[in-house]
């Protein structure tokens, strides 16, 4: 989009300045592309003029080029994918014994994070936060309460209902104690 032959700017003898082709003023070096046209003023005009008038168009071309890349980068995902599960397949060992190591050196901090994950994401009762919790109460590793959930999916749900049924009963029992206390 920048510049055509009959748009070079004028270089002033001193070559610290240029006459810009189109709004014909004169401007330091730096106002201007290495590769010419205009001043960078009159080329950043011409582009959202050019965006403006061409918005449709442009509109299609990006729709058209989503589409394309859509496939290639389905591709590039399903490759990828197979080529991490590879990876873990081949190195299930190490990468089991590492996991290991790094919980052992790193417990405290685990149990932080996740009291603190537990207690911000109390409402949500999401997939994430049941397994959490599920392995902050049993002392276990997210990675093998993730495991015992593969074998038992329903368990994800069966303690969903009992958090809440949980919750229920405490926020009663809540009650009842302030109005006896009435
Ligand atoms: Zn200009």
């Amino acid at each position: 989009m920048i510049g055509n032959s009959s748009e070079k700017p004028t270089v002033m003898k001193n070559q610290q300045t240029k006459i810009c082709s189109k709004c014909k003023k004169e401007k330091p070096l730096s106002e201007f592309y290495k590769q010419g046209g205009p001043c960078k003023c009159c080329v950043s005009e011409r582009s959202a003029k050019y965006r403006q008038e061409n918005a449709d168009k442009l509109k299609e071309h990006r729709a058209k080029y989503y589409q394309e890349n859509k496939d290639k980068k389905a591709k590039y995902y399903q490759e990828n994918k197979d080529k991490k599960a590879k990876y873990h397949q081949k190195n299930a060992d190490k990468i089991k014994e590492y996991q290991a190591k790094y919980r052992q050196e790193n417990a405290d901090k685990i149990k932080e994070y996740q009291a603190k994950y537990l207690q911000e994401n109390a409402d949500k009762l999401t997939y994430v936060y049941i397994i959490k919790l599920l392995s902050s109460e049993r002392g276990m590793s997210c990675e093998k309460i993730k495991e015992i959930i593969k074998e038992h999916p329903e368990i994800i749900q069966m303690k969903r209902e009992s958090i809440i049924k949980f919750r229920k009963l405490k926020q009663l029992n809540h009650e009842i104690k302030r109005a006896s206390n009435a």
